[in-house]
C-alpha cells in the first residue's frame, strides 16, 4: 500500500516534470492574426499543394507514385531543410494473391541543426495518402488528401520562425541547454483494407513503420533509446474537411494536448480569425471529466501500431464519420465536396498547434531576423528505402 502511494507521487511528480519540460509557450495574439493561410495553394484544380494529390492513390499504383514525387518535389523546392526519408516494405494482400504490393512511408524531419539523433524528441504530424482500391476511381479528398494538405501548409508556416529561433539559440550559447525538439512529417500508405477491414488487412505502412523503428536504436546513452521512443505525441489527422467536425478528445494522457488546440481554437474563434461559423467547436471536449475516458485504443487507424508500442497519441478524427466517408452514402469524398473554409480552419488551428509545441513566439515574421550565417540550407540526404474496443475502421 504505502510503496503504491510512493509510486503515485512518483507519477505525479513526473507528470508535472514532463510538462515543464515540454513548456509549450503560447503565441500572442498578434502571432495569431498573424498566421499564414494557403490561399490559392488549396485550390483543389490548381493549388500547388492540394490538388496534385487528389487523385487515386491504390499503393503500388502510377497514381501513388505521382503523388510520392509530388510530395518530395514540394518539400525539395519549398522546404529544403527538412530531411526526407522513406520507409518501405511489401505484403501480400487478399485483393492481389500472390503478388508483392510496395507500401511507401515517407518521412520528413526537421531538427535543431546541432542536436544528435538520439536526444531528439519529435511532434509527429501523421495522415496516410493512400486511397481505397474500391470504388474505383476514389479519391479520398478527406480521406486523407487534405488533412496531407493541412500538414504541408503548417510545415511551411513554421519553418522560418523554427530557423530564427535555432539561429538565436545558437547565437547566444543556449543551444544543447534544453531538451531538444524536432518536428516530423509521416504521409503513411496502406492504410486502407484492400478488402475488409482486418488486423492484417489494413495499416500497412504504420504497421511496417513502428516494427521497424522499434528496432533502429540509437547510440548508447542516448535520451531515447530507439526511433520510436523519440516521438513524444503522434498527431494523426484523418477525415478532415467536411464541415462542422465534432471531435472527441479520445484519450485521456494526451486530453493535455486536446485542450492546448481547443483552447487556440476557442481563441481563435473569439478573435473572428477562423472562417467557419459553427454551432459547436471543432474540439468541444476541453472540460471532459477524466473519468469519462473508456476507449483504449480508439477508432482503428494508423495510430494503432504506435499505440500498442507506447507511443503518446492525440488522435484528430471526427466522431461521427463525415457524410462522405468511403462514397458509403453515395456523396463522393472529393474535392468538389471539402468545405474550404473548414480545411482553412484545420490548417490554421494545426499551425498553431505547431508552432506553440516549438516555442516559436516571437520568433515568426518581423519579430526577429534570421541571421545571415543561419539562411543555409542542410544539405539534402536521401536514404532507401483486442484490445480494441470500437472496431469502426477508417
Ligand atoms: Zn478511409
Amino acid at each position: 500500500m504505502l510503496d503504491q502511494r510512493f509510486s503515485n507521487i512518483w507519477l505525479v511528480l513526473a507528470c508535472v516534470l514532463l510538462r515543464t519540460a515540454l513548456g509549450l509557450t503560447p503565441l500572442s495574439d498578434d502571432s495569431l492574426r498573424n498566421l499564414p493561410i494557403a490561399g490559392a495553394d488549396f485550390d483543389i484544380k490548381s493549388g500547388g499543394i492540394l490538388a496534385p494529390i487528389l487523385v487515386p492513390r491504390v499503393p503500388g499504383t502510377p497514381g501513388s507514385k505521382r503523388v510520392q514525387q509530388h510530395f518530395v518535389d514540394w518539400f525539395s523546392t519549398n522546404l529544403p531543410n527538412w530531411h526526407i526519408d522513406y520507409q518501405n516494405s511489401t505484403s501480400k494482400t487478399p485483393a492481389t494473391g500472390d503478388k508483392q504490393v510496395p507500401f511507401v512511408n515517407i518521412i520528413l524531419t526537421r531538427d535543431p541543426p546541432w542536436a544528435r539523433e538520439g536526444n531528439i524528441g519529435r511532434l509527429a504530424l501523421v495522415a496516410h495518402y493512400d486511397t481505397l482500391i474500391t470504388p474505383e476511381g476514389f479519391i479520398g479528398a478527406i480521406d486523407s488528401a487534405a488533412p496531407c494538405a493541412m500538414i504541408m501548409h503548417a510545415a511551411r508556416s513554421v519553418d522560418e520562425a523554427m530557423t530564427r529561433k535555432w539561429a538565436a539559440m545558437e547565437a547566444e550559447g543556449s543551444s544543447g541547454l534544453e531538451e531538444e525538439k524536432g518536428v516530423q512529417i509521416l504521409f503513411l500508405d496502406g492504410e486502407e483494407a484492400f478488402v475488409h477491414w482486418t488486423d492484417d488487412d489494413s495499416l500497412y505502412g504504420a504497421r511496417a513503420l513502428a516494427e521497424s523503428w522499434e528496432s533502429t536504436y540509437h547510440p548508447a546513452m542516448s535520451t531515447y533509446q530507439n526511433k520510436l521512443d523519440s516521438v513524444s505525441l503522434f498527431l494523426l489527422l484523418d477525415l478532415l474537411g467536411s464541415a462542422k467536425p465534432r471531435i472527441p478528445s479520445y484519450f485521456k494522457t494526451t486530453h493535455w494536448a486536446y485542450q492546448h488546440m481547443a483552447l487556440l481554437e476557442s481563441r481563435m474563434r473569439t478573435m473572428e480569425l477562423l472562417a467557419t461559423e459553427v454551432d459547436h467547436p471543432f474540439l468541444p471536449e476541453h472540460d471532459k471529466d477524466p473519468d469519462t475516458f473508456r476507449m483504449r485504443f480508439g477508432i482503428q487507424d494508423d495510430h494503432i501500431p504506435f499505440m500498442a508500442r507506447g507511443v503518446e497519441i492525440l488522435h484528430i478524427i471526427p466522431t461521427p464519420f463525415p457524410e462522405v466517408w468511403h462514397n458509403h452514402r453515395g456523396v463522393p469524398d472529393d474535392g468538389e465536396h471539402l468545405d474550404m473554409p473548414t480545411v482553412d480552419d484545420w490548417a490554421k488551428i494545426l499551425t498553431a498547434f505547431v508552432a506553440e509545441w516549438m516555442d516559436l513566439e516571437g520568433y515568426f515574421s518581423g519579430q526577429a531576423e534570421i541571421p545571415d550565417n543561419a539562411k543555409r540550407s542542410v544539405s539534402k540526404r536521401k536514404t532507401e528505402f483486442d484490445l480494441v474496443s470500437n472496431r469502426v475502421q477508417r
